[in-house]
């Protein structure tokens, strides 16, 4: 069908045909977006009757595979989705930036404001003691365009939509922080040191009083009108109670039981008398007493008494609440680093992501049922999340395939045969005229073993550490700045230490082209044990154009599937070794060579024009709506 449908298009269009008008005025654009959903596994279980809905779209419209950005990490594809530019016009090239004044890592979707202990924003008062986070993204996204020209758009938790653009509703999505101002914060109660501690959530140690209760505090954001940081902290009791627990928090009680997750718990972090910031928080009993282990997931931002605007209008997240209950507003809530760092079960992540899926589907069809919007869209993350966690589940060549359970290997399958349900209620709720875009920002690949790309620039002479030490500490700690021409960080990129440019720069711009050219040469093709680590190297003065150029890596890496940056890269560390096995339930990953994990792209009718990649969406969707027709060149 794939092929007819290319044909026929090309047929079309070499007669000088623009393609099927445009959907009547009253008809509908919904685009749904599936994170991470991968052509390979797509059509497998198409064409195995895994996935019938899916099948049965490629088969009365149109499937094609959908090149995706470089590099291919979620908040670079979303915003070049949202804005149809290049990275270089939206100023978003990997989840993690760095400040070229001190080489420190930072967030790249978001900025952290000055400082400020209450920072007024948009109206709202935010009080993070940290600062405040807003966009970085650039460039007008396609829902902004569609309303000014008199459409109405519903748009629901896209990634790098913090804070919410102006338009008839949208919801946030990745980017939105949790009430201390982080992507996502969790503690674990604990009795007894327990692995992970230093790199995951807050670990905190309690004892078991003379009742057998613990009775401690869970710490809040600091307290907004205090200028010295000083956390808020509500009170916190857990009381064994035969084979469960009871759980006060911040004056709730409720029971739990070994592998359930709680209900939402409100908490309010009082101050000045009735002043208070208020979140919403979930528990997890990991285990009981007389060892028990508690769970409490970062603090959301109480979508019934926002303290931030997450959606637009403002009031929207509060009627939202009402119309579905309460539901994660934490752009990326499902916490992976907690399954990663052993600190949550398999189990209870998968039920999980089975609670944010369920909220995405219930605002979905609740938007699409007001029909009030011309464009109305969401975007699912539940199919990249479970494939970053479990593809050591389906990959018999990873280090950890042996030792995995059932569990994880049926998690993949499961979560592909809940998007096609997903699919299937949306297509119950459309009427004939609506037109259907189903997308994935990229696909997947198994993440095998681990690129230490900092300690390739050790040995091939390009990073030099202090004297004495080995470079393995995170942050760039060892790095003698004045004797390194060029450093890694995030999850593809290599920069050059740009003389002017970074803080302790000593390569002169015109040397830079040569020295790009020489660490390509020799990086591309990196050999491991059997196979290639990486595919190809890209200048970023090729890929990209615009106002933001200027802060994007001076080179990309692409790495051959199986292969990723090691995690110590991203945030400027070089273990010893240079390739080394990864052994965490993090296995599967897209950040390597673009050409190897294209997304798909579904529709429910012939596009009018070749769709060449995630950038071509905007104009189509435009187009759809007839509002490019109305666009001042
Ligand atoms: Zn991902």
């Amino acid at each position: 069908m794939r092929t007819f449908v290319g044909a026929m298009f090309i047929a079309l269009c070499a007669a000088g045909c623009t393609g099927p008008p445009a959907p009547p005025a009253h008809a509908r654009v919904v685009v749904i977006g599936f994170d991470g959903m991968d052509p390979t596994l797509t059509e497998r279980w198409m064409d195995d009757g895994s996935l019938p809905h899916f099948a049965a779209l490629r088969e009365n419209g149109h499937y094609q595979h959908l090149a995706t950005t470089n590099p291919p990490q979620s908040p670079v594809a979303w915003a070049t989705f949202a804005t149809g530019a290049n990275p270089g016009a939206h100023g978003i090239f990997d989840f993690l930036r760095r400040d070229p004044s001190d080489y420190a890592p930072d967030f790249s979707i978001a900025q952290t404001q000055p400082p400020a202990h209450v920072l007024h924003l948009f109206g709202w008062q935010l009080p993070l003691s940290g600062g405040a986070t807003t966009t970085r993204r650039d460039g007008t996204p396609f829902w902004t365009t569609a309303e000014r020209h008199g459409d109405h758009a519903t748009v629901l938790r896209v990634p790098v939509t913090y804070p919410p653009d102006d338009i008839t509703r949208m919801l946030s999505g990745m980017g939105v922080p949790d009430l201390l101002g982080t992507q996502g914060t969790y503690t674990i109660y604990a009795t007894r040191p327990i692995a992970g501690a230093e790199n995951g959530g807050r670990v905190e140690l309690v004892e078991i009083g003379d009742e057998g209760i613990i009775n401690t505090q869970f710490t809040g954001p600091d307290h907004p009108l205090k200028t010295q940081a000083t956390p808020m902290t509500v009170p916190l009791t857990l009381r064994g109670d035969g084979d469960g627990a009871t759980l006060t928090l911040d004056g709730h009680s409720l029971r739990l039981t070994v592998g359930q997750w709680s209900p939402w718990i409100h908490v309010r972090f009082r101050y000045a008398g009735f002043a208070a910031v208020a979140g919403t928080v979930r528990a997890y009993l990991l285990e009981n007493f007389p060892r028990p282990l508690l769970y409490i997931s970062p603090i959301n931002i109480d979508p019934t008494d926002p303290v931030a605007a997450i959606t637009a209008p403002p009031s929207y997240a509060a009627d939202l609440a009402k119309t579905i209950g309460d539901f994660h507003t934490l752009g990326m809530p499902e916490e992976t680093w907690a399954l990663n760092q052993g600190h949550m079960s398999e189990q209870g992540w998968l039920d999980m992501v089975k609670t944010t899926l369920a909220e995405g589907e219930a605002m979905l069809r609740d938007a699409l049922g007001k029909h009030d919007s011309r464009l109305v869209m969401e975007v699912f993350v539940q199919t990249d999340r479970v494939s970053h966690m479990f593809w050591r589940g389906i990959d018999p060549e990873h280090p950890l395939y042996p030792k995995t359970s059932e569990l994880a290997r049926g998690a993949i399958p499961w979560i592909y045969r809940e998007a096609d349900r997903v699919l299937g209620d949306v297509q119950a709720q459309l009427a004939p005229d609506d037109r259907l875009i189903v997308l994935s920002d990229h696909g997947f690949a198994s993440f095998r073993r681990a690129v230490n790309l900092n300690r390739w620039l050790a040995e091939q002479g390009y990073l030099t550490f202090k004297p004495g030490a080995d470079g393995s500490a995170p942050l760039f700690a060892h790095v003698d700045w004045l004797h390194s021409r060029a450093y890694a960080l995030g999850l593809n990129g290599i920069f050059i230490n740009l003389k002017g440019r970074e803080a302790q720069g000593i390569v002169d711009a015109r040397d830079a082209p040569a020295l790009k050219k020489e660490v390509t040469d020799r990086l591309r093709g990196l050999r491991d044990v059997e196979s290639r680590a990486i595919d190809d190297v890209f200048d970023a003065a090729t890929l990209y154009t615009g106002p933001h150029s200027g802060d994007s890596p001076d080179l990309v890496v692409g790495y051959a599937p199986g292969y990723r940056a090691s995690w110590q890269t991203t945030l400027g560390g070089a273990p010893k070794t240079l390739i080394d096995d990864n052994l965490q339930p993090w296995s599967g990953d897209h950040c390597i060579d673009p050409a190897a994990v294209p997304g798909v792209l579904f529709t429910s009718f012939a596009p009018d024009e070749p769709i060449g990649s995630i950038a071509d969406l905007a104009p189509l969707i435009l187009r759809l709506l007839g509002d490019d027709k109305k666009l001042t060149p």
